[in-house]
């Protein structure tokens, strides 16, 4: 059987299992399997040496029964309308599981960001914002950052948006700023602090001490690099990292450190290389013997479609807890499951982004903000109670965590959806 490696057709399975199990009104599926709105733009961008370059991009508002469409801007060379939709679809199911009012939006530009001065970056940015502003807005459309983007495009993101705004100051129409421009303490490391209260809570259920665990990460970008934090600040040791390394026939390439990993030292390395291929404290192993190793805890937090059915049929691990979006495909999922791997999905596992988001907006319509201790406390209680909300639900229908984290969220949606008449 071919791979499902269309993450719109994995999003849409999952949706459709969980209108079928609750027995929804067709409606609702046939409302949720497609955005209620899609943007496809040419951006045409004036370059460093004088020629005109036209890049690709997309701005995907999938529903807005629960409130404002709420969702990051990738660049990456990849993007794709489908996965953009996708990306909204399950940015719906967060809002939908943290019970915070939003709905799900997306958006992307088709772009190796790495290859871009940063003043190309600032014109990219900007010419984005002209071609979607007129349906974004703080009760609209929210963008944040996702891969490749951060506080710096949020911020240029900002001051054109307010341009063609008449210069009025919405600046919740954005998160994931910097601080000086209305963002919220804890932000940029929420995914990767949420990724470890998810992990710290499942460890329970499955009485794995986090202290003793053979841990492995995927990817040291954002979210791969706090999760790794956090994980070592709650006393456990991270001893094997599988990065991208674009020399390898894979992509990929695994690094074991005995001693265990240092943030410090790898933060440091990363920033100075943008990449930790070469990186000293570490020994080179390949991406197969990673994904092999007998871990009590796997988190993918680099791309979508990391762990093929190839892949899961090695895989050894008791827990996975899903960093990036859409990591495993539906495929290597069944294989998982059957080999009683417990996984705690995305739009769980990663929620905590768009959880601090959400605070962040909500320190913006007050113009009073939080401090650190603040933000990550309200965090980790709303996460666990979503986690406990979902473990329950799980035992309630007898199903996986990931068919009841979408059970979880299609059933607040459903209802919205219902009270709004729309069937
Ligand atoms: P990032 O750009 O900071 O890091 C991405 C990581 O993936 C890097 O380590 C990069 O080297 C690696 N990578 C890139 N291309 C790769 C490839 N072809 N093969 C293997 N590795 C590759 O991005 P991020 O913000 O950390 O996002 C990672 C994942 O988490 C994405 O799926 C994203 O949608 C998801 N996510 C991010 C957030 C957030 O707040 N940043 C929130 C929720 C979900």
């Amino acid at each position: 059987m071919a791979e499902t490696l269309n993450i719109l057709e994995s999003a849409r399975l999952e949706i459709k299992k969980a209108c079928n199990l609750l027995k929804l009104n067709p409606a609702c599926y046939d409302i949720l399997k497609d955005p209620l709105r899609v943007m496809e733009t040419s951006l045409p961008v004036k370059m460093d040496d004088g020629s005109t370059k036209v890049f690709k991009a997309y701005r995907s508002a999938h529903n807005w029964a629960l409130g404002p469409c709420k969702g990051g801007v990738r660049f990456h060379e990849n993007v794709s309308l489908d996965e953009v939709k996708a990306l909204s679809m399950w940015m719906s199911l967060k809002a939908g599981l943290l019970n915070i009012p939003y709905g799900g939006g997306k958006g992307g530009i088709c772009t190796d960001p790495s290859e871009l001065s940063d003043r190309e970056i600032e014109n990219l940015s900007r010419a984005y914002i002209r071609s979607i502003y007129k349906y974004l807005g703080e009760r609209i459309d929210i963008p944040a950052p996702d891969m490749n983007t951060n506080g710096k495009v949020m911020s240029y993101f900002l001051d054109e948006y307010e341009k063609l705004n008449g210069e009025k100051q919405d600046i919740g129409t954005f998160t994931g700023k910097p601080l000086v421009l209305g963002g919220s303490l804890g932000r940029n490391e929420a995914t990767g602090f949420g990724v470890v209260v998810a992990t710290k809570f499942a460890c329970q259920k499955l009485d794995i001490n986090l202290a003793d665990a053979k841990i492995g990460i995927q990817g040291f970008g954002n979210v791969g690099s706090f999760s790794l934090k956090y994980l070592l600040d709650n006393g456990a040791k991270i001893q094997y990292l599988c990065i991208h390394d674009r020399k390898s026939p894979s992509g990929l390439s695994g690094l074991y450190s005995k001693e265990g990993f240092s943030y410090e030292q790898l933060s440091a390395y990363y920033q100075d290389h943008k990449t930790l291929v070469d990186f000293p404290n570490a020994v080179k192993i390949s991406d197969t013997k990673f994904w092999s190793e007998k871990f009590d805890i796997l988190i993918p937090a680099a791309i979508e479609n990391s762990i093929t059915s190839e892949i899961a049929k090695k895989i050894q691990v008791k827990l996975i807890v899903e960093g990036a979006n859409g990591p495993i495909t539906p495929e290597a999922d069944e294989i998982l499951k059957d080999n009683n791997v417990v996984i705690i999905p995305d739009i769980l596992a990663n929620s905590g982004g768009v959880l601090v988001s959400y605070y962040e907006w909500v320190q913006n319509q007050y113009g009073y903000y939080w401090d650190i201790k603040e933000v990550q406390e309200k965090q980790e209680k709303d996460m666990q109670t979503a986690l406990k909300r979902v473990f329950e639900t799980a035992d309630k229908y007898q199903v996986s965590i990931r068919e009841a984290a979408y059970i979880t969220a299609i059933k607040r949606i459903d209802e919205a959806m219902q009270l709004r008449g729309w069937y």
